[in-house]
């Protein structure tokens, strides 16, 4: 059972999330979103632990098309930045807020950026490109986040301050063409650096709540330093760069780790 303990804990985590939000806000849908993200997010951790290749595909799959389609299509809630914002300004405590609370904001310093291994719908498609394994030196470009990241800001202000009417609808456009801009964007770049992850690491905005707070994460991939050879494969195959073989939260690329473990799954040593 020891080996189960970790889809088991996941599992109480998010159900004690649905019910304390179930029952505060009178609310059952939470009960309903976050059941579902947990029993997801276990499957693919217990499939992980039964050595299945694909467990954390199955995982971004499932929690990836619930988002995309059901919050996002369906019920035209926008959970991209700009819906935050948006909800923020509006001083509604939606799924949106919500979800980018748990997610995105706080979860990162229990559970890192396992968001971006397992649940978001934009690495989603990503990661069914070719280069799953960066194929090139990684770029000093970081830093056009913090231009989206703006951007997506002053959108949303903008909309306000100049009183523009029916809100809503123009959210649920902008969620509609901001996904359309996503995946075009961050398909072109994959090609053109050889990266399947390479919108992630240079252009999405959402890095710039994850990285800080990832970086205190509780979770996090770490070298038994006895076992380790220094082959390197652990950083050839880690499609975020990350020097796991240094175990110190300053590592290299440190607050970039998805928790994807393939870094674990190729170690020929056993050491992560
Ligand atoms: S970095 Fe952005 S696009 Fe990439 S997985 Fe994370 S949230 Fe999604
Ligand atoms: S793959 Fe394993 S043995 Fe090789 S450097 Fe990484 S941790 Fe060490
Ligand atoms: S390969 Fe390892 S270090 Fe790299 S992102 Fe995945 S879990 Fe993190």
């Amino acid at each position: 059972m020891k080996k189960y303990r970790l889809p088991i804990i996941m599992l109480v985590i998010f159900e004690a999330v649905a019910i304390t939000l179930w029952l505060t806000l009178d609310n059952i849908f939470y009960l309903f979103n976050f059941s579902y993200i947990g029993i997801a997010v276990s499957l693919g951790i217990f499939l992980f632990v039964k050595q299945y290749k694909h467990a954390r595909r199955i995982t971004q799959l499932l929690v990836g098309l619930y988002m995309l389609v059901y919050l996002g299509f369906m019920s035209n809630e926008n959970m991209q930045i700009e819906g935050f914002w948006y909800y923020l300004f509006t001083g509604v405590f939606e799924a949106a807020t919500i979800h980018y609370a748990v997610a995105k904001i706080f979860g990162p310093l229990l559970f890192g950026r396992g968001w971006c291994g397992y649940a978001c719908w934009t690495a989603m498609v990503l990661d069914f490109l070719p280069y799953k394994e960066p194929d090139q030196p990684r770029k000093k470009i970081g830093w056009i986040r913090y231009i989206t990241f703006v951007a997506s800001l002053v959108f949303v202000a903008a909309l306000f301050l100049a009183n523009v009417g029916n809100l809503e609808r123009i959210m649920f456009w902008a969620f509609i063409i901001g996904n359309v801009l996503y995946y075009l964007v961050g398909i072109v770049l994959a090609y053109a650096f050889k990266d399947n992850r390479a919108f992630c690491k240079y252009i999405c905005p959402i890095t710039v709540f994850l990285k800080p707070m990832s970086y205190f994460s509780l979770l996090r991939v770490k070298c038994d330093e006895s076992k380790c050879i220094s082959c390197g494969k652990c950083k050839r195959v880690c499609p975020m760069n990350v020097d796991v073989t240094d175990n110190s939260r300053k590592r290299e690329n440190g607050t970039e780790c998805i928790l994807c473990f393939e870094c674990k799954r190729n170690c020929p040593k056993d050491a992560i």
